[in-house]
């Protein structure tokens, strides 16, 4: 196998990640690590950054690890306020202990508001950063959720992954 960054990986294995979080006026939002600008933002123990948690278990998943859930607690004061990035950081260091490397993500985002597309490049160079891999591995879509429940009322934002990993 190529050791080089732009080649395709071969994918071994595959993982789903799922997160949604309440929004509140006045609160800052975080997505993919990038504050976006926004009426409101999500509740959360960490900086409540949907996708990031979303990712951290795809990775997870795929690894057979288990979930974010038990590595990075939300009722563990350590992880209070970070940057859901940190937790990425660390998952990738878990990745790799085991000879694993992330071969490509595929996101989506639902969120009645605002509009992601412009935010997706610093997006991804976000995680990308704290996965250490090539922002082109990473894709991001976003949907609304046409007005309906919760996510369409704007109450709400959730995000699905599916990573793929190789080795
Ligand atoms: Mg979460």
């Amino acid at each position: 196998m190529s050791t080089s960054n732009s080649l395709p990986l071969a994918i071994s294995r595959v993982g789903i990640g799922y997160d949604v979080h309440r929004l509140e006026a006045g609160r800052r939002l975080i997505l993919g690590g990038v504050e976006i600008p926004a009426d409101r933002g999500p509740v959360g123990h960490s900086d409540g950054d949907a996708l990031a948690h979303a990712l951290c278990d795809a990775l997870l998943g795929a690894a057979g690890l288990g979930d974010i859930g038990t590595h990075f607690p939300d009722t563990d004061p350590r992880w209070k306020g970070v940057s859901s990035l940190l937790f990425l950081e660390r998952t990738a260091a878990m990745l790799a202990e085991r000879g694993l490397r992330v071969a490509w993500i595929d996101a989506v985002v639902i969120v009645e508001r605002p509009k992601l597309g412009p935010h997706f490049p610093a997006m991804k160079q976000a995680l990308a950063g704290a996965l250490v891999l090539p922002p082109e591995r990473i894709n991001l879509k976003a949907k609304t959720n046409e007005g309906m429940g919760e996510l369409g009322r704007g109450e709400a934002i959730a995000a699905q992954v599916v990573a793929g990993l190789a080795g």
